[in-house]
């Protein structure tokens, strides 16, 4: 398929939460944009998985992406096991996107720090000419993490100002997620996901304080960030 940028997380809504308003961006510049959610997030009290996947298809409309699948590994089991990683190379060498956007290595949810090393992974044995499965060998070409569930301090941050009321849409299409339905009393350990927004709203005004814009999407890249003007380099330092 040849996209220009995969997000890939756990959940559905987690892309959404994490880096919806980049993906539009990116989508608004042209690129050719896709989610792969690792799971159907069977596993949340609030809403079917039916329900979740309408709700997913309608945030995707909202972020303008050309492609949503699911990877179909069990919710609140997200491991990097051989089967999971090869499910997940196949699926690189079919959407074949030169970046990808994949979680934080570090985070409070399991299935958000292994997520991190099932894509990784993948990615990686996407690109093994011996592996057992269909399709052109194939790796992106970079590998960006999403920090917006971590303490860690990112290397660069996106300006989402313009896409933020965009990127609120797109989370409210999560309809059966949000806490003042009739299930709300009986959910303990899931955060209703208005509840979520709203950290991560104020995470995005933290960001984009950072670089001196209203709102922003942190990331973290493992490489060096080579530039090669100096002088028109953004963000002022005083
Ligand atoms: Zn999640």
């Amino acid at each position: 398929m040849n996209l220009d940028l995969l997000a890939i997380a756990a959940h559905p809504d987690d892309v959404e939460l994490t880096c919806g308003g980049t993906l539009l961006k990116m989508a608004q510049a042209g690129y050719k944009t896709g989610i792969l959610d690792l799971t159907a997030g069977e596993m949340g009290t609030l809403g079917t998985p039916e329900t979740r996947a309408k709700e997913a298809a309608a945030a995707a409309k909202i972020l303008k992406v050309k492609y949503r699948g699911t990877l179909g590994v069990p919710d609140s089991d997200v491991q990097a096991s051989r089967a999971h990683k090869l499910r997940l190379a196949s699926a690189i060498r079919e959407l074949r996107p030169r970046t990808v956007i994949i979680p934080y290595w570090e985070a409070r949810h399991p299935d958000h720090y292994n997520a991190s090393t099932l894509c990784y992974e993948g990615c990686f044995l996407a690109g093994l000419k011996q592996l057992p499965i269909a399709g052109e060998p194939f790796r992106p070409h970079k590998i960006l993490y999403s920090t917006a569930f971590s303490a860690a301090r990112p290397t660069f941050v996106v300006d989402i100002t313009a896409q933020f009321p965009q990127r609120h849409k797109a989370i409210r299409a999560f309809h059966s997620q949000f806490g003042n339905g009739p299930a709300s009393k009986k959910r303990k350990v899931f955060l209703a996901i208005d509840r979520l927004e709203n950290e991560m709203n104020q995470l995005a005004r933290h960001y984009g304080e950072m670089i001196g814009v209203r709102y922003g999407e942190p990331f973290l890249q493992k490489e060096m960030i080579k530039v090669n003007d100096v002088v028109e380099m953004e963000v002022r330092s005083i």
